[in-house]
């Protein structure tokens, strides 16, 4: 499924990714936790990554985030190739992609006090390079407060004061200081109440309206995904196995990984019956993944071809792709 090497750079995208891996070694085992992973991200998308845990969602916003580097595969951001970039060469980076962390306990330094939590990305020295001159601290500091419904005042308390629905907000607050274009979040709402979940996911919402922004996020909620994002990608045990709109993987998703994840999302009409279909077992170690087909060990679809054979990617139209035998032939 690797797309063609990229020439040219376009201005519409924000990220191009082609046929990224990555491979880690383990004693003396290799265990590869993405395999030829390809995406594109326009300005102002909202792309939302599905899959269990070990499925190389987060090693994938990793790379992305110039955290990680692939051990093969191309990675654009704009006009640039981070992938072959050295970490001092990606200030600009560091800039313009900020981040989100799952459990803002361990993600904000509890020594620090909020207003200076969110003005230390503004002092990287990586990122005021990126800046226009003459920023003014304090005075970001209360536009970006008042952006995530935190009053002033608050700014000078430390992060243990704040409910966990206040701490991812001070987290975002943190993520937005130096404006970013592109904002990635991983599973940003699973550590929280869900009762304030949906605050913090209408929050985002907002907050991406209203600053044009592009979203990269993962999540196991599919009722997250849904409410968010407008494009989904579902991963399965290192591989982009379906990619599409967020109306054509909803109305019909193609895959049976994503068939069956879909088919547990609650019904909000009791009346209806759910047709859950049941995954067998638990994802494979990546370390000593399936032969052909990943998925052939759970998969109720399963042929023979797919024990031996690794499916192609097909192309459903309308940027839709699935990689599964039962399409295509
Ligand atoms: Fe199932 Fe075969 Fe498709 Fe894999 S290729 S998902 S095993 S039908």
């Amino acid at each position: 499924m690797t797309e063609p090497r990229f020439s040219s750079p376009s201005e519409e995208l924000v990220y191009r990714a082609a046929g990224l891996n990555r491979v880690y070694r383990s004693g003396s085992r290799q265990v590869r936790a993405l395999a030829d992973a390809s995406l594109t991200l326009r300005r102002g998308q909202r792309l939302g990554i599905v899959g269990e845990s070990g499925s190389g969602k987060s090693t994938l916003i990793r790379i992305l985030a110039g955290l990680d580097r692939p051990t093969s595969g191309q990675v654009w951001f704009e006009d640039r190739e981070i992938s072959r970039l050295r970490e001092r060469d990606l200030g600009f980076l560091r800039a313009s992609v900020q981040m989100v962390f799952q459990d803002p306990r361990s993600s904000l330094n509890p020594r620090m006090r909020v207003s200076q939590i969110i003005t230390e990305p503004l002092r990287s020295s990586l990122v005021r390079r990126q800046l226009p001159a003459g920023v003014d601290h304090r005075a970001r500091l209360a536009e970006v407060m008042a952006d995530v419904d935190l009053p002033l005042e608050a700014a000078e308390r430390f992060p243990h004061e704040f409910s966990g629905g206040q701490r991812q907000r001070i987290a975002i607050a943190r993520a937005l200081a130096p404006k970013p274009d592109v904002l990635i979040a991983d599973e940003p709402v699973s550590a929280l109440d869900v009762s304030i979940q949906a605050q913090i996911i209408n929050l985002l919402e907002d907050l991406q309206k209203e600053f044009g922004l592009t979203y990269l996020f993962i999540s196991h909620d599919l009722s997250v995904v849904e409410h968010i994002s407008d494009t989904v990608g579902v991963m399965y045990l290192g591989d982009m196995v379906e990619y599409g709109s967020k109306k054509d993987i909803f109305a019909k998703p193609m895959h049976p990984y994503t068939q069956a994840l879909f088919s547990a999302i609650p019904m909000p009409d009791p009346t209806v019956k759910m047709n859950r279909i049941i995954l067998e077992g638990s994802i494979p170690s990546p370390a000593n993944p399936p032969s052909g087909c990943k998925f052939h060990t759970r998969c109720r679809e399963c042929m023979e071809i797919c024990k031996t054979e690794v499916p192609k990617r097909y192309d459903a139209g309308n940027d839709h792709f699935v990689v599964c035998h039962l399409y295509g032939k």
